[in-house]
């Protein structure tokens, strides 16, 4: 769909696949953070978002061929770092991680198998909640192995510095398990502002 001037783009539900965007490729990992969520945490950026909006953090990130291919070695270095007790958990960002959920589902997976919910996970993503309800098998998959999901486009019109752990009073910080029992939007019961 045609964006207007100074706005996101915005697709229609499946349009946009990461079977057919994701190079599998990865712009950065930042172990031992304090930025990207709740507590300290290990975060991996995802290359590749189309939704490009205006003011966009990570310009460079939004290529799904920037940075390097995600490697079985990188992962493991992942889970020895989360291994750390001071770890709180795993953050996804990018770029837009459901157009990279080859990786997102694959190190999910894995975390769960090691760490059961001793380490929780936060997603950013340009897509919102009700958009993902309505997208690709992939898409929810991952929603189902994440525990917050700060959601939807960064809008410069509404941009807000304020905020906890996003640029833009429309964006949310979501509680995965407990909007997806409830089917309705939960929101992080530590919300400040
Ligand atoms: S959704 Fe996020 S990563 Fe993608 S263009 Fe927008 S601000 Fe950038």
């Amino acid at each position: 769909m045609p964006r207007a001037m100074n706005e996101p783009n915005n697709p229609m539900p499946k349009e946009w696949l990461a079977a057919d965007l994701s190079q599998q490729y990865v712009a950065d990992y930042k172990p031992f953070n304090f930025v990207d969520g709740e507590g300290v945490r290990c975060s991996l950026y995802l290359s590749g978002c189309p939704f490009h909006c205006p003011g966009c953090y990570n310009v460079a990130a939004q290529n799904f061929h920037y940075g390097q291919p995600y490697t079985q070695e990188l992962e493991d270095q992942i889970i020895e770092d989360l291994s750390q007790d001071y770890v709180q958990g795993l953050t996804l960002l990018g770029g837009e991680p459901f157009l990279n959920t080859q990786v997102g589902i694959r190190i999910c997976e894995r975390v769960r198998a090691t760490f059961g919910h001793q380490k929780d996970i936060w997603s950013w993503s340009g897509y919102t909640w009700d958009e993902l309800q309505k997208d690709s098998a992939d898409k929810l998959k991952m929603l189902s192995l994440i525990d917050i999901l700060v959601d939807g486009r960064f809008l410069l019109a509404k941009k807000d510095l304020k905020l906890q752990f996003r640029g833009s009073s429309n964006q949310r910080i979501i509680d995965v398990p407990k909007s997806l029992a409830t089917g309705q939007v939960v929101i992080w019961d530590k919300l400040v502002r």
